[in-house]
């Protein structure tokens, strides 16, 4: 009878994240704000050419190239960071490799790196979700051949020392290290300027949130030119779409646009913070546009509750590397005041006590 490959089938299915949403989406970390008008305009202009032409990639990705001061050959245009995954994995992982990450983490590390037939080795970090770095060291043998790292850290929120990630790249020669840096908007925080020191470097970066594409599906995979080149042959040769490839210039140019949304979620992200704090609810400093609660044995309960006044968070609270946490996305002002109104009554129902 007909069957996958048993790696491939020892994937669990990947839930269906944004069936059925309705209301305020504060589960998928995307730009609840929108994109810049800009990218709105090329969308309207666009003609029948545009639709029915495969679409050219060069001149996107040189642009983004020269915005991130590095070679074009350096560079490669994903569908999402989620496809750059794919392909890095899928290019330097197989059967009786092991591919090394901390945990609690983005689940496509796990999910790409099984599908290859590769051993995962989970690391996890303390209650204090700070990025494990000795026991990354201590975790690589010679069968490593992929390391990943979230940048800052999705679900946690927390930035790993540079010099901690410098050490991890010395330390694992003989491994691809991926830095995702899916959240650098929000933080400033980048590797890309060790490409020329450290030939295991691979960064990776996405228009979904901070510029507020995620429907487009844009993200970029950055590497030494060589590895890159051994990444362009797995890679659909039209693996972007023409509609995003004809946006993405118009969004690298409105800088301002991304400048004003960061500001607003830190600003937004400092008021989530204090309201927790105000009822005792323990959460961790985030670099991104995201905060994680500790909600203890309501976290499904209370995600429940909200989801009631229409308001969406992600409960990641049965995964054992976080247990008990929701992580709620940093929306506008005009949804988190909706968020601040709607957290007493929720709080309250679902039982936890509400001291003030
Ligand atoms: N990496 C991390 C750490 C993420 O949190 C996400 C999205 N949640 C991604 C990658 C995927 O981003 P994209 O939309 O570019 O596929």
């Amino acid at each position: 009878m007909l069957k996958a490959r048993d790696a491939v089938l020892s994937v669990p299915q990947i839930p269906q994240l944004t069936a059925g949403r309705s209301g305020i989406f504060l589960d998928l970390n995307e730009n609840t704000s929108g994109c810049s008008p800009r990218v709105l305009a090329r969308l309207r202009s666009l003609t029948a050419s545009d639709i029915s032409l495969y679409p050219e990639r060069e001149a996107a990705e040189a642009a983004i190239a020269a915005h991130l001061r590095v070679q074009p050959a350096e560079l490669l245009l994903t569908n999402g960071v989620d496809e750059a995954i794919l392909l890095l994995f899928s290019a330097f992982l197989g059967t009786g490799d092991e591919a090394l990450y901390p945990v609690p983490t983005f689940p496509m590390y796990p999910i790409c790196a099984r599908a290859t037939g590769a051993a995962t080795v989970e690391i996890p970090a303390d209650r204090d979700f700070r990025h494990p770095a000795a026991a990354l060291r201590a975790a690589i043998t010679p069968r490593t051949r992929l390391i990943a790292i979230a940048n800052p850290n999705n679900p946690t929120g927390a930035l790993a020392p540079r010099k901690d990630l410098q050490a991890l790249l010395e330390a694992a020669p003989d491994a691809a290290v991926l830095i995702d840096e899916a959240y650098f908007e929000y933080c400033g925080e980048t590797m890309l300027g060790e490409l020329p020191r450290f030939s295991n470097l691979f960064v990776a970066r996405t228009f979904s949130k901070a510029y507020g594409l995620a429907a487009l599906r844009v993200g970029c995979l950055l590497g030494r030119a060589e590895h890159l080149d051994a990444i362009r042959r797995l890679a659909p040769p039209f693996n972007l779409n023409g509609i995003a490839l004809a946006c993405l210039p118009e969004a690298l140019a409105d800088q301002d646009h991304v400048a004003a949304h960061v500001t607003a979620v830190k600003r937004e992200r400092a008021r989530l913070e204090a309201a927790f704090s105000k009822y005792g609810i323990r959460t961790w400093p985030s670099h991104g546009n995201f905060l994680l609660a500790d909600l203890g044995k309501w976290h499904s309960d209370f995600t429940a509750q909200l989801a009631t006044d229409g308001i969406h968070v992600r409960d990641r609270g049965a995964d054992s590397a976080c247990s008990g946490c929701v992580r709620i996305t940093i929306g506008t002002s005009a949804e988190m005041d909706r968020f601040h109104a709607a957290l007493p009554g929720a709080l309250q129902r679902c039982g936890w006590h509400v001291a003030v």
